[in-house]
């Protein structure tokens, strides 16, 4: 190992007993051989990712002007579809929520195009990964097959 790792690994392992106290890490000094120094180095490794979990869980970010949890955000946009704004909870919502920032019936109705399907990118789907959205009064026409008293 190089000397930059272990003035790094001190350095980390100075701000873990800080949090932690000195029990949670054990330095390996007598017997020090590969095996031992892999196992110091999971240790570390695990309580960095401990940390970083925690700093993550309690980050706040702002949103329309109030600060609120970063965990809190994530977990309403996955579940509130921002484009009819249903909240859904089925797992195949997930991964068009992921990849289009909506649900599953709202990217059948606004992204998806038949007649491009083995295209990379077809021009709907650039127009929604360039930010492109139905106006509120199309969301209820197509979305929710309402007369919103508007012609087609
Ligand atoms: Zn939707």
């Amino acid at each position: 190992m190089k000397k930059k790792d272990f003035d790094y690994i001190a350095k980390v392992e100075k701000a873990i007993e800080a949090r932690y106290g000195s029990e949670a890490v054990q330095n390996p000094k007598a017997n020090w051989d590969e095996e031992k120094e892999k196992e110091y180095l999971d240790q570390i490794k695990l309580l960095l990712e401990k940390e970083n979990k925690r700093k993550e869980k309690n980050q706040k970010v702002e949103k329309d002007g109030f600060l609120i949890s970063k965990k809190l955000l994530n977990k309403s946009s996955r579940e509130k579809c921002p484009v009819c704004g249903i909240y859904s909870f089925k797992t195949r919502d997930d991964f068009y929520f992921n990849r289009y920032s909506c649900c599953h019936e709202c990217y059948l109705i606004f992204v998806e195009d038949d007649s491009y399907i083995f295209e990379q990118e077809s021009p709907r789907k650039e127009r929604w990964r360039l930010g492109w959205r139905p106006s509120k009064d199309e969301v209820e026409r197509r979305r929710f097959k309402k007369d919103v008293g508007r012609g087609a």
